[in-house]
């Protein structure tokens, strides 16, 4: 059975965490937009550019050269089995684009899963964040640590802060979450797509929840 899943959640939620995790375990591709945009920007094209100014301020990317950079993501052959969204869509707008490609190619969603979270350690977590410079494995030194300290326990490679996860940034994409991305959780809603999921817990907790919800029908 084919899966398709979108993750919602505010940063910090540990959406992410739980996307690749699910990607991983279905063999599925990870579509992640914050990461094909870092990866846009650290080629040093025109595009990248251009996104570098809205992510350095916690603000959205304009929506046309998102929607493009998923397009031809969904379009890729290994999206046909099935694929977990993580990041996107972020807005009304992206959703209702998504929503014409996914006609255009014939797909759908199966499950909106929104993870929920306090808002007031979304700002600690983002803080605590850290990822490995080499393979991307993530860490968060407060809830979720290597045991090597500052050196990845996959890889032995160096742990690194992303810049956007300092305390003014991540205040900045908190309130662009509330007024762009909440919006999202409802349009879904009344598709009865959503699925929802308390984030105040272990990441394996959550992990199981999120299994046991695609699995009904996986
Ligand atoms: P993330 O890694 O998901 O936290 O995304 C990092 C940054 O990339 C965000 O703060 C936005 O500036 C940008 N970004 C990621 N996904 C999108 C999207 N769907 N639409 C617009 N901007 C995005």
């Amino acid at each position: 059975m084919k899966t398709r899943v979108i993750f919602l959640g505010a940063p910090g939620s540990g959406k992410g965490t739980q996307a690749e995790k699910l990607a991983r375990e279905m063999y599925l591709p990870h579509i992640d937009t914050g990461s094909m945009l870092r990866e846009e920007r650290a080629s040093g094209s025109e595009e990248g550019k251009i996104a570098e100014k809205y992510m350095s301020e916690g603000q959205l990317v304009p929506m046309e050269l998102v929607v493009k950079i998923i397009r031809n993501r969904l379009l890729k052959p290994d999206a046909k089995n099935g694929f977990i969204l993580d990041g996107f869509p972020r807005s009304v707008e992206q959703a209702e684009e998504l929503d014409k490609i996914l006609a255009e190619i014939d797909e759908k969603i199966d499950y909106v899963i929104n993870i929920d979270l306090d808002e007031n350690v979304l700002i600690d977590r983002m803080a605590y964040r850290r990822s490995c410079k080499n393979c991307g494995q993530k860490y968060n030194l407060k809830f979720n640590p290597s045991e090597k300290d500052g050196i990845c326990f996959v890889c032995g490679g160096i742990l690194v802060q992303r810049a956007d996860d300092n305390i003014e940034t991540a205040t900045k994409r908190i309130q662009t979450y509330k007024a762009e991305t909440e919006p999202v959780i409802e349009y879904y809603r009344k598709k009865k797509l959503v699925k929802d999921i308390d984030g105040n817990r272990a990441i394996d907790d959550i992990f199981g929840d999120i299994m046991k919800i695609v699995k009904v029908k996986a």
